[in-house]
């Protein structure tokens, strides 16, 4: 497999010409069942008919017309997502890294208009994630990551995962905020617990701090809510959402109180291409499908029986199987054996997972699935558990 791109990622020699729904088809005709869903971005599976007539239909007008002009699709957008969470005011961007980097940048002016412009420091959480631009590489911790970009952008202070003593230790003159991501993902679907997510945004008020939620992946229905958090019942002052709100075509967006935002003014942030009208107009549709009634409570429904028979596997096969962490349809599977080799096994039974820290497969389908996709991603985990926990010598007759 020699290409022209980067040699950046460990890609499966595999290359698809059509999908439908949560299925894939291979060029060579094999269907894979996509629980990876583009890592949680295709929230509608593939080919929703909603989102292919919206964008041939955006096809047929200007693309781009850049932020120099009103872009209606963007602010019908903007309000809806207001309407829908905590916020009053939306910056769109491109990625879920860049909307990070708006809300960090949001955090820091925050303070800056103030008075307060020493106030720049977010406190972050080990295990997170939060994009691979210079800043949120910094943000995110990781060691990997960071090797050999020279110096880290300076602001960040890393805490255990879950240690509220911790955060408190680590507040000084120069803290901004708290930044998070309420269900790591990349992380390995680290979950943090409702009281946690309270006792933040208690602190946060007490101490004049800004609590911003990275729900890049979390974040669009994911977990049977519009935003992760509101599980908790706690709303942040600022959120990064991306992945799942353009359904595959690419969309982020920084969501900020007003008072959170106060700092952003005229010229105070820009994208050339963020919020252009096909990227927005895919969003709004991604939004007339997933903010519809029972849609969401359809996603925990659904959440809930899957999260059932992946409880038959972790009883069945404790020697594969640690612990089944996640929300609604974000699922982690804790493996005993290296995950690579669980994901592996489960490919060649047809069903594509993704992979994520603390050894752990993800299973991040469409929000669109059915109970009959729930039943085919069962007999293949099935079929992949007990290829895997075969002794050796029966893999070769099997
Ligand atoms: C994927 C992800 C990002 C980065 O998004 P990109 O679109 O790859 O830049 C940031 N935060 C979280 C939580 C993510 O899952």
């Amino acid at each position: 497999m020699t290409s022209a791109l980067y040699p950046t990622y460990p890609r499966a020699d595999l290359a698809f010409k059509h999908g439908e729904g949560a299925w894939l088809i291979a060029e060579n005709g094999d269907r894979y069942l996509d629980f990876s869903a583009g890592v949680a971005v295709l929230s509608l599976g593939h080919n929703h008919p909603r989102l292919v007539e919206t964008l041939k239909r955006a096809a047929e007008e200007p693309w781009h017309v850049s932020n120099l002009f009103r872009i209606p699709q963007a602010e019908r957008l903007a309000e809806r997502l207001c309407d829908a969470t905590f916020a009053d005011l939306v910056f769109f961007t491109n990625s879920g890294a860049e909307a990070v980097e708006c809300a960090i940048k949001t955090a820091r002016k925050f303070h800056a208009v103030n008075g307060q412009p020493e106030r720049y420091r977010l406190i972050t959480f080990e295990g997170a994630f939060h994009g691979r631009t210079l800043a949120t590489i910094a943000a995110g911790g990781n060691a990997k990551y960071l090797e050999g970009f020279g110096p880290p952008v300076e602001g960040f202070d890393q805490v255990p995962f879950g240690d509220f003593d911790a955060v408190e230790a680590a507040i000084t003159q120069e803290t901004a905020g708290v930044l998070l991501e309420p269900i790591q993902g990349e992380g390995g679907l680290r979950v943090f617990s409702p009281s946690f997510l309270a006792q933040l945004r208690a602190l946060c008020d007490a101490r004049g701090l800004l609590l911003v939620f990275d729900e890049v992946q979390c974040g669009v229905g994911r977990t049977g809510k519009f935003l992760a958090c509101e599980h908790a019942g706690v709303a942040p002052d600022i959120a990064a959402l991306a992945k799942g709100l353009g359904g595959g075509f690419p969309l982020g967006a920084c969501l900020a109180t007003r008072e959170a935002a106060k700092g952003m003014t005229l010229g105070a942030h820009g994208s050339t291409f963020g919020g252009n009208p096909l990227a927005t107009a895919v969003g709004g549709a991604v939004l007339d499908v997933v903010l519809a009634e029972g849609f969401m409570a359809r996603v925990a429904r659904l959440g809930a029986l899957l999260r059932q028979r992946l409880a038959e596997f972790e009883d069945r096969y404790p020697s594969l199987i640690e612990e089944i962490r996640g929300e609604g349809l974000m699922f982690g599977v804790k493996t005993r054996i290296p995950n690579g080799d669980f994901a592996a096994a489960a490919r060649a039974e047809g069903l594509l997972t993704v992979l994520a820290g603390d050894n752990v497969v993800r299973l991040l389908p469409p929000l669109t699935i059915d109970e009959s996709d729930i039943a085919a991603a069962a007999a293949r985990l099935s079929d992949a558990c007990a290829r895997l926990a075969a002794p050796a010598e029966k893999l070769g007759a099997a």
